[in-house]
């Protein structure tokens, strides 16, 4: 059998190497950081990690996991319901409703987790979810396992939810789903116009924090701070591997009954390991520090808007973005890899996108933007950015 299924996998693999979609990764030999090294010995600056606020590599959060290795040892070994779990767990929970102002929290091994194991115990056949047309995989991915009725509409746009609001009325309770910030144009969710709508028409509010948290918002509290909507969302979701440290770890937060009814029925939550020890206590001193000090936020704010500025001012055609992510427009596919390829040769480790991860007509390159930078390393990205782009004819 396997000889057969062996030149299927074969044929397929070189189709899409043929079709340049063949994902080749690079290898990182020192800690996530400002500058890394990769595995040809090189020396880069990296703009393309979810790292938001600089924290994948902090001591604080080093020295508190190996503090909880010490105390709590390495693994949990069991499921929670079995087993239960450690107070750290406990403790990460209550420090992420307190941030997010929510009512409870529930913690998974990832946020692809929290999103597939969302709507199945709460929605069935009656129901109805409404998911923007750019959501992220997993809430897809979730969206699918459950048995609520489907509707969709084109990213961002008000009319087809209203629209679909509309149609929905038939059903029993309707829950609208969107990413609180896209990650590949960085545009932020229009929440203040979703909850109006979900007023008028009587349905509750689910946000993918992913990209938001620790970005979006004065404190970084995400979209429910941007919009002024702290405590009305019914479903925040997240992950601890972007701007929260970047190790593992996923969650949801909202309405304690939507937790608690989670902690039952939630396959993702009842049939797998909890996070380890060491991370948990990690997140609890990564909430403890930003209960102190907004530096970081503040930070990656001037940072963003620095490198903006700058890269507009050089002629760069930039999304309009209220993220730390910059798409740098070059319409392009073959443009955006030799541009990505000639910047790392000078040093600044970025990756280009083209079709089918964005539409077709708009490659370009993203900019992750963090308060790990100092201005020296934005200064060295913006001029290689200057000189590629001059080379390559993107710019004058
Ligand atoms: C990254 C991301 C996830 C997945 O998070 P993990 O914790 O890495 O599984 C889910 N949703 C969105 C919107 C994301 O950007």
């Amino acid at each position: 059998m396997y000889n057969d299924f062996q030149k299927y996998l074969s044929d397929e693999l070189q189709s899409i190497e043929e079709a340049g979609l063949y994902k080749h990764e690079r290898v990182i030999t020192s800690a996530q950081q400002a500058a890394i090294k990769v595995n040809t010995g090189k020396e880069v600056l990296n703009f393309c990690a979810n790292n938001y606020l600089g924290l994948a590599n902090n001591p604080e959060l080093i020295k508190a996991a190996k503090a909880a290795m010490d105390n709590h040892g390495y693994g949990m070994s069991s499921v929670r319901f079995i087993c239960g779990c450690s107070d750290l767990h406990k403790e990460l929970e209550k420090k992420i409703s307190e941030f997010f102002g929510t009512e409870d929290a529930i913690l998974y091994a990832s946020c692809f987790d929290a999103n597939g194991g969302v709507f199945e115990p709460l929605l069935n056949e009656q129901d109805a979810i409404i998911s923007d047309s750019l959501n992220h995989a997993s809430i897809i991915d979730g969206v699918r396992l459950c048995k609520a009725q489907r509707y969709r509409y084109a990213n961002a746009n008000m009319d087809e939810l209203e629209n679909c609001l509309k149609l929905s009325q038939v059903q029993r309770f309707r829950l609208i789903v969107t990413d609180g910030v896209f990650s590949m144009d960085g545009n932020v969710a229009p929440l203040d116009k979703i909850y109006e709508l979900a007023q008028k028409y009587n349905a509750m509010v689910m946000v993918d924090e992913s990209h938001s948290a620790g970005v979006v918002g004065k404190t970084g509290r995400g979209t429910t701070e941007q919009f002024n909507l702290r405590g009305k969302i019914e479903i925040l979701t997240g992950t601890l591997g972007k701007s929260f440290g970047g190790a593992v770890g996923g969650f949801t937060t909202g309405k304690k009954e939507i937790i608690d009814m989670l902690r039952q029925r939630s396959r993702p939550y009842l049939f797998s390991n909890s996070i380890p020890p060491m991370v948990a206590a990690a997140g609890i001193r990564m909430f403890e520090l930003m209960s102190e000090t907004n530096a970081l936020q503040d930070k990656l704010h001037s940072n963003t808007e620095y490198f903006i500025s700058k890269m507009k001012a050089a002629g760069f055609d930039i999304k309009p973005t209220q993220s730390a992510i910059c798409a740098v427009m070059l319409y392009d596919a073959n443009l955006s890899q030799d541009m990505a390829a000639r910047l790392l040769d000078e040093g600044i480790y970025v990756t280009g996108f083209y079709y089918p991860v964005v539409p077709k007509g708009l490659a370009r390159i993203r900019v992750q933007v963090s308060a790990g930078h100092d201005k020296e390393h934005l200064d060295k990205c913006i001029a290689a950015f200057t000189k590629v782009g001059k080379e390559l004819g993107v710019i004058k």
